[in-house]
């Protein structure tokens, strides 16, 4: 029996179109390995509605796994130090992995690889990071011209489908078990509402992919209504892994209307990996150094706004309903993240580094480069961003896109309003008294952070 290969799962938690697994196969038995990694210095930790879905993901993928006569080994520890145990108790001399492009897991692959023979392979984005560079030879920063170039780059290469068989090795490494490792949070349980809304695992994510293709033709204008359910929702099952860009574009490109606004959406989440391995730091540091001058609220003195923004209790019924969606179910609409950032930054002048973390935490597709990177463009302080003095009015954009049902849905105590008060009841004198004042009015709060903008400036 020749020695076994590892595969190295991370963040590509599939069986079909993953070139590590298909490549491991082919070389004869598997072991498929999961490592839960909480001990390697990270300064972004899992954070707790991820690891809600991690356990479901990785209960379905050792299910599938299983349905082709292997199974999933669950170590806990330092990545570098149990791949190179596994690999020595198992004989193993070839781990295959996809590669990923947050900071903490370049460092991983580079520990690593100094230890045993890693290969990396590409399939998490639509093209390899750097895949397509400027005129000038440079990486791209500014979204547009990237877009561009990647069109020209697609469609990805077909999807792959699962290997036939996937060998088991003489002797299984032992495994933890999945419940030993608490992902699920219990006193309380949180999470408790997530079920309704998702299945994790690849079986989940080809369900949500089936069903948004009769809508294609309608995303261009339904992506922006918050009360339609218009968008893909695909986003953790993509953060995961779950199924591959390349499969989503090509199933969506040959759906029934124009897909070219989705697409693009697609390369917005290559673009922000690009971005992120250019600038390891994006989320932590303002990618245009000129923001680090700016005067935000000290979290203490705004310990009252930033526990109404977090609860939904802003007064702002478009903010709050968005705040309490995420709460609820992991996930909140785009329109509405852009609108609630954008509430915290410039209304509250809160720094975006402490929304970018509650969304971290909260978010059941949190990911370090769609979250910094759109966290940093709602600021204004992104390479490529809005401009910090453009000031959303989030009365005025939940007018605008219908956000009506959408906050009856998620704010009861305003369910009894009519469209024409629902978006601003203080102002209507509708206000019952189980909804919260405003914490600040628009105009006060756009001031102040036109005045603070101002002295960033200098
Ligand atoms: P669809 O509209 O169906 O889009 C399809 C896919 O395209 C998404 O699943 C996603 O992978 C990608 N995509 C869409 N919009 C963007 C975008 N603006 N940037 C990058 N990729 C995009 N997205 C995350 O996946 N994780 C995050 O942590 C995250 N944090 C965000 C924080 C803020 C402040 C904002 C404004 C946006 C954030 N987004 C994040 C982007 C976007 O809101 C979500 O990707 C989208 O809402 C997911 O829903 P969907 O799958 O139905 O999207």
């Amino acid at each position: 029996m020749p020695s076994p290969t590892i595969i190295w799962f991370r963040q590509d938690l599939r069986l079909s179109d993953q070139a590590a697994l298909a490549a491991a196969a082919q070389a004869g038995p598997v072991i498929p390995l999961y490592i839960l990694d909480d001990e390697s210095p990270r300064q972004w930790a899992m954070g707790g509605a991820s690891r809600w879905w991690l356990h479901h993901s990785l209960a379905s993928l050792d299910e599938q796994l299983r349905a082709k006569g292997s199974r999933l080994i669950l170590r806990r520890g330092r990545c570098v130090d149990v791949l190179a145990q596994v690999a020595k108790d198992s004989g193993a001399q070839v781990v295959h992995a996809i590669r990923h492009h947050e900071p903490w897991w370049r460092n991983a692959e580079k520990a690593v690889a100094r230890q045993i023979d890693l290969r990396l392979h590409d399939g998490g984005l639509l093209l390899p990071v750097e895949a397509v560079r400027t005129g000038g030879g440079t990486p791209y920063r500014i979204y547009t011209p990237f877009s561009r170039a990647v069109m020209l780059h697609m469609p990805p290469a077909p999807p792959q489908p699962a290997p036939q068989r996937i060998d088991a090795p003489l002797h299984w490494p032992v495994s933890d078990r999945l419940e030993d490792w608490k992902l699920l949070p219990r006193d309380p349980d949180w999470a408790s509402g997530f079920s309704a809304d998702w299945s994790p695992g690849e079986d989940g994510a080809k369900r949500y992919l089936d069903s948004f293709l009769g809508e294609v033709g309608d995303y261009a204008v339904a992506r922006d209504l918050p009360s339609q359910e218009g968008t893909s929702r695909l986003s953790p099952h993509l953060h995961f892994g779950e199924i591959s860009p390349a499969k989503v574009w090509h199933r969506v490109a040959q759906a029934p209307g124009d897909a070219t606004v989705y697409l693009k959406e697609l390369i917005w989440r290559d673009y922000a990996h690009n971005q992120v391995w250019a600038l390891p730091t994006y989320g932590s540091e303002n990618a245009q150094p000129a923001f680090d001058a700016m005067h935000w609220r000290d979290l203490r003195e705004a310990r009252g706004d930033w526990a109404a923004w977090k609860q939904g209790r802003t007064g702002y019924p478009i903010v709050d309903a968005g705040m309490r969606q995420l709460w609820q179910t992991g996930w909140m609409h785009n329109r509405v993240r852009m609108i609630a950032a954008s509430f915290l930054i410039k209304h509250l002048l809160i720094d975006w580094r402490h929304g970018a973390r509650w969304f971290w935490d909260t978010l059941v597709d949190a990911d370090y480069a769609n979250n910094s990177v759109n966290w940093q463009w709602v600021a204004g302080s992104g390479v490529d961003a809005n401009l910090f003095t453009r000031i959303m009015a989030p009365l005025t954009q939940s007018d605008k896109f219908g956000a009506a049902d959408y906050i009856r849905q998620w704010v009861p105590e305003l369910a009894h309003l009519d469209d024409r008060v629902i978006h601003d009841p203080d102002f209507h004198g509708v206000r019952p008294a189980s909804y919260p004042e405003k914490r600040i009015g628009h105009r006060e709060g756009r001031e102040r952070a036109l005045t603070a903008y101002r002295q960033m400036k200098g």
